[in-house]
C-alpha cells in the first residue's frame, strides 16, 4: 500500500489556503487544489501500516476513531500513488455516497487516527478523497449510472439531508423508485442551509443532485410533510418510508431580554444568508445583517465557527464568540491518547479571520450570558455575561459550570446568534407518523437498528442519532437503506461497508 518509505520520503502538503483578509471579500471555497503530482505523492505517504486505524471507524475511549464509512483509505491512497485514478474512484465510491461532500467538510476522524501521527503529520486522506472524486467529474468518469431494471416497489424519504440523500441513493440504485420530500425550496438539508458556502459551494450539491436525478431518484421540495402533506397519504401512497428530517429544534438561552430584536437561532441566520446569496447575490437584502454591528455568537462549536466567519463577511463591527466550558489543551494529553479522537483546542477557518480582522482569538471561554438589556424600542444593546467554574453537584455528582458570584461584566451588543447545540426531532412529524421518541426526543429504535415502532417506517441521521457529522448521516443512510431493502425484498445485496 502507499510507499513504504513515502512518509519519510515526503512531507505532508496541504491545499493552500487563501489568506483570512482576502477570503473575507466573498463567500466562495478558498482551497487551491495541489497538482495531480503533488496529490500522488502525499497518496505515497500511506505506509502500508499493519492495522490501518483510518478506516476502523470504531468506538475508543467513547469517541469515534477513524472513518465511520470504513472507507477503503490505504487501498485509494496506493491507487492515487500509482496514478491510477480512475481505479481510487471505484474504490471510494464502494463504500462513500459523497466524497464530494466530506471530501469539504468531514472533520476527518481518519487523519486522527493515521498511524504516520505518531512520527509526524498524518496522510492527508480528506484531500487525497476530494482529488479523487473532483478528478473523476472533471475527466467524465463520474456519470449517471441509473438501475437496469426496477423492483416495482415505491419508497419516500422524508429530509434531503445527507443521510435521506444517502439511503435515497442507495434504494434507487437497487432498483426502488425512490421520491424525496424537502419542506424547503432546495435540496440538501444543512449541507444547504446550515453549512456556509464557504465551507461547501451549492453547486457541488446541485451537481450531485443532477446525477441522482438522472438516476431516476424523484425530489419534491416545498413540501413539509405533517403539514403540507398528511403522514397517512405518504403511507398509503410508498411501500416504506424513511423519517430523515434532522435534529432541528435549537437549545434556546432563557434569560431576561430574550425576546429583544437582534437575538437569533444559528441556523436560522446561516440560512437566511445562504438562501439570499443563492437567490439574488444578496440583492434581496433577506439576510440578517451583522454589517456595522457587534456580534456575540453563544457557542464555541463549529456552528459558532460558522457563525463568526459569516458575520465577517457581512461587515461586523466586532465578533466574540462564548464558550461555556474551559479552553481545551493545544497538543494531546496523557489520558488522551493516539488513536483516540483528539480533544484539542481547534482554531477553525472563522477564528482565523476574526484574529485577523480584530487582532485576539473570538472566544471567551468559561463564560455565558445572564441577561440581554435593550433601548427603549425593544432593540438589543448590551448583554449581561458572568464567568463560570467547574463545580460537583452534591446531588448527582456529576461536574456543572456553575456561576461565579460577583464576576458579572456587561459587553455591548448589537446581534446574538445562538448557537448552543440542537435538542433533537421535531414534534409535528413523529406525532405525525406516531413513531415513539426517546428522552431526547430521537427518533427511537432497538440499538444498531433503523426500523421504528411503527409498521413500514424506518428512520436515519440526526433524527435518530441525535445532532452529530455529515459522515455519520452517510453512514446511517446507507445502514437505513439496507434494512429497508431487507425489510421489503427479504434479502439484501446493498453493501453498507
Ligand atoms: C451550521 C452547521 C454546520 C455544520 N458543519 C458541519 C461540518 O462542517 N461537518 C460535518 O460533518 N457536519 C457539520 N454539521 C452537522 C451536519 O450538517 C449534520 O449532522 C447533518 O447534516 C445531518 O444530516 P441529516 O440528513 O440527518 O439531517 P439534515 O441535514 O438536518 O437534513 C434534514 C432535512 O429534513 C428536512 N425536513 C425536516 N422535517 C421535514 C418535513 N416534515 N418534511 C420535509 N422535510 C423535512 C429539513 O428541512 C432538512 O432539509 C453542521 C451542522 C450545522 C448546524
Ligand atoms: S469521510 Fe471523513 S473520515 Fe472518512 S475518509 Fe473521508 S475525510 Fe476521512
Amino acid at each position: 500500500m502507499g510507499k513504504p518509505t513515502g512518509f519519510m520520503e515526503y512531507d505532508r502538503v496541504n491545499p493552500k489556503a487563501q489568506s483570512p483578509k482576502e477570503r473575507i471579500k466573498h463567500f466562495n471555497e478558498f482551497h487551491t487544489p495541489l497538482s495531480k503530482e503533488e496529490q500522488e505523492k502525499q497518496g505515497a505517504r500511506c505506509m502500508a501500516c499493519g492495522v490501518p486505524f483510518c478506516q476502523a471507524g470504531m468506538m475508543i475511549g467513547g469517541m469515534a476513531s477513524g472513518c465511520p464509512l470504513h472507507n477503503l483509505i490505504p487501498e485509494w491512497n496506493d491507487l492515487l500513488y500509482m496514478g491510477n485514478w480512475e481505479q481510487a474512484y471505484k474504490r471510494l465510491k464502494r463504500t462513500s455516497s459523497f466524497p464530494e461532500f466530506t471530501g469539504r467538510v468531514c472533520p476527518a476522524l481518519c487523519e486522527k487516527a493515521c498511524t504516520c501521527n505518531l512520527n509526524g503529520d498524518p496522510v492527508s486522506t480528506k484531500s487525497n478523497e476530494l482529488a479523487i472524486i473532483e478528478n473523476a467529474y472533471k475527466e467524465g468518469y463520474a456519470v449517471p449510472t441509473p438501475p437496469r431494471n426496477r423492483t416495482g416497489k415505491k419508497i419516500a424519504i422524508i429530509g434531503s439531508g445527507p443521510s435521506g440523500l444517502a439511503a435515497a441513493d442507495q434504494l434507487n440504485h437497487r432498483g426502488h423508485s425512490v421520491t424525496v420530500f424537502e419542506r424547503f425550496d432546495r435540496v440538501g438539508g444543512l449541507l444547504r442551509y446550515g453549512i456556509p458556502n464557504m465551507k461547501l459551494e451549492k453547486h457541488i450539491i446541485d451537481r450531485k443532485i443532477d446525477m441522482m436525478k438522472a438516476e431516476g431518484v424523484e425530489f419534491v421540495v416545498n413540501t413539509d410533510v405533517g403539514k403540507d402533506k398528511k403522514a397517512t397519504e405518504i403511507l398509503k401512497d410508498y411501500d416504506r418510508v424513511i423519517l430523515a428530517c434532522g435534529a432541528s429544534n435549537p437549545r434556546d438561552i432563557k434569560v431576561p431580554g430574550r425576546e429583544l430584536k437582534g437575538i437569533y437561532f444559528a441556523v436560522d441566520f446561516l440560512r437566511a444568508t445562504t438562501k439570499s446569496l443563492l437567490d439574488s447575490n444578496f440583492a434581496d437584502k433577506k439576510f440578517i445583517s451583522t454589517k456595522g454591528k457587534n456580534v456575540m455568537v453563544i457557542g464555541g462549536g463549529d456552528t459558532g465557527n460558522d457563525c463568526v466567519g459569516t458575520s465577517i463577511r457581512l461587515g461586523a463591527k466586532s465578533v466574540i464568540q462564548l464558550e461555556m466550558m474551559p479552553k481545551a489543551p493545544d497538543t494531546r494529553t496523557e489520558n488522551n491518547p493516539w488513536p483516540e479522537w483528539p480533544k484539542v483546542c481547534k482554531t477553525d477557518y472563522g477564528q482565523e479571520e476574526a484574529i485577523a480582522m480584530f487582532g485576539s482569538d473570538p472566544r471567551i471561554y468559561t463564560t455565558t450570558v445572564k441577561e440581554f438589556i435593550g433601548d427603549k424600542a425593544g432593540n438589543l444593546k448590551k448583554a449581561v455575561c458572568c464567568k463560570l467554574e467547574s463545580r460537583k453537584d452534591e446531588k448527582t455528582g456529576r461536574m456543572m459550570m456553575v456561576p461565579i458570584e460577583g464576576s458579572e461584566f456587561t459587553l455591548d451588543v448589537d446581534v446574538v446568534l445562538i448557537a448552543a447545540g440542537f435538542l433533537g426531532s421535531q414534534d409535528y412529524v413523529t406525532k405525525a407518523f406516531g413513531v415513539e421518541v426517546n428522552a431526547r426526543t430521537n427518533v427511537n429504535t432497538a440499538p444498531g437498528q433503523y426500523k421504528t415502532n411503527v409498521d413500514r417506517v424506518f428512520t436515519a441521521g440526526d433524527m435518530h442519532r441525535g445532532q452529530s457529522l455529515v459522515v455519520w448521516a452517510i453512514r446511517e443512510g446507507r445502514e437505513a437503506a439496507c434494512a429497508v431493502d431487507l425489510d421489503l425484498m427479504g434479502y439484501t445485496s446493498l453493501q453498507v461497508q
